[in-house]
């Protein structure tokens, strides 16, 4: 019989530094040490989702309790050779960190932060969607990923967790050029799910005390969840995700390929699910753990032809739209836009609101993503 992928549950009420310490310590355990996973003299990069600059609370970024807690363990286990890194949305690793208290953590471990330096074109021929990529040097110096995922809402993959995390290792201005080259949902999700295959992270830390629900993954509000999730499995961690969240697992683009593609598995008979207690059900952690009414897209999916014709005919379509009153003209959408010629520009002059065209636009919503004032929401 085909072995299960272990996904650990620890709950955790706050981003009290022992308590998220302690929890992780013993998540990592239950995956059978840090010792098995990673050689000693092995260079380890830790990648947390580093979006854009803004206020811990706001629940947008990794909180650095949680990467504070891992650097701490890497540490104590002997680990020294240690960056972090991420390819953030706007901005450079060291500015998104600077002034949350990640900056603080990692000095006091040693362990540097670290802006990538320069984009590398790799070949990935095994890739279903994506035969190659640009990542960056510092990733192809490294032995070692893990991904210190955010659990967060998404308006184009309906959640961005585990398997969306790894975008980060794209280098720079290719990450908007990504979404030309797969506009869709479930191209953009096969693209995902060949990343990760290609860089492989060892360990998957899912950042669920508090979560962003409804807008995310930038403008959304801020949840208390209360759990930290881990597997080496980032298909099976979001499909935990979605199940505490009452979404099926499978109307998740990045899970339904990811399964498809090998990289791992949504179906809970196929995930063994453990807490510091024991083995416990599905049903019992959505029970004890989830949260019926987070708001996230829960529209029924469309594929293929469907997916096309509701294309082709503008109908049903996801659309970024902007409030009028919130906006402040700052142009970040429109710097965003990967469209050539841009689906969203100034047409009465910076300082107003931009316009959309909505003929160009692709629907990756990069710019509500980036919109550093909430102000653009996805109907
Ligand atoms: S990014 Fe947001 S605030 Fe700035 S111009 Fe666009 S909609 Fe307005
Ligand atoms: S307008 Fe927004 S959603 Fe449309 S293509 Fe540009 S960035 Fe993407």
């Amino acid at each position: 019989m085909q072995e299960k992928s272990k996904v650990i549950l620890i709950p955790c009420d706050s981003y009290d530094g022992e308590q998220v310490y302690q929890g992780m310590k013993k998540g990592l355990e239950l995956l059978g040490g840090l010792d098995s996973m990673i050689a000693p003299e092995e260079k380890i990069l830790l990648k947390p989702n580093l979006l854009k600059k803004a206020e811990v609370e706001k629940a947008v970024i990794t909180h650095p309790a949680v990467v504070a807690a891992m650097g701490r363990l890497l540490r104590e286990e002997g680990f020294s050779n240690i960056i972090l890194a991420d390819s953030c949305g706007t901005g450079s690793t060291r500015k998104v960190i600077r002034g949350t208290g990640m900056d603080e953590a990692l000095e006091k471990l040693g362990i540097p932060a670290v802006d990538f330096s320069e984009g590398i074109q790799v070949e990935y021929p095994e890739g279903v969607q994506a035969k190659d990529f640009i990542i960056p040097k510092e990733l192809l110096e490294s032995d070692c990923v893990i991904s210190l995922c955010k659990m967060k809402t998404h308006a184009l993959e309906r959640i961005t967790g585990a398997v969306k995390n790894s975008y980060g290792f794209i280098y720079g201005l290719h990450k908007a050029k990504g979404h030309t080259r797969y506009p869709s949902a479930d191209s953009f999700a096969r693209m995902l799910v060949d990343l990760n295959r290609y860089v492989h992270p060892r360990l998957y830390i899912m950042d669920g005390i508090v979560a962003m629900e409804g807008n995310g993954p930038g403008s959304g509000d801020p949840i208390h969840m209360g759990v930290m999730l881990m597997s080496h499995d980032p298909v099976a961690l979001d499909s935990v995700f979605c199940s505490l969240i009452h979404l099926k697992p499978q109307m998740v683009p990045t899970n339904y390929h990811g399964e498809k593609m090998e990289l791992g598995v949504w179906q809970k008979e196929k995930i063994e699910l453990l807490t510091p207690e024991g083995e416990i059900s599905l049903e019992e952690a959505v029970k004890t753990y989830g949260n019926s009414s987070f708001h996230v897209d829960r529209r029924p999916v469309r594929r293929g032809i469907w997916e096309r014709m509701a294309k082709a005919l503008n109908l049903f379509q996801k659309k970024p739209y902007i409030d009028q009153q919130k906006c402040i003209g700052c142009g970040v959408c429109v710097n965003s836009c990967p469209v050539p010629g841009k689906a969203v520009n100034f047409k009465n002059g910076k300082g107003t609101p931009p316009v959309y065209d909505y003929k160009k636009c692709i629907r990756c919503f990069c710019c509500q993503e980036m919109c550093p004032k909430k102000a653009i929401k996805v109907k």
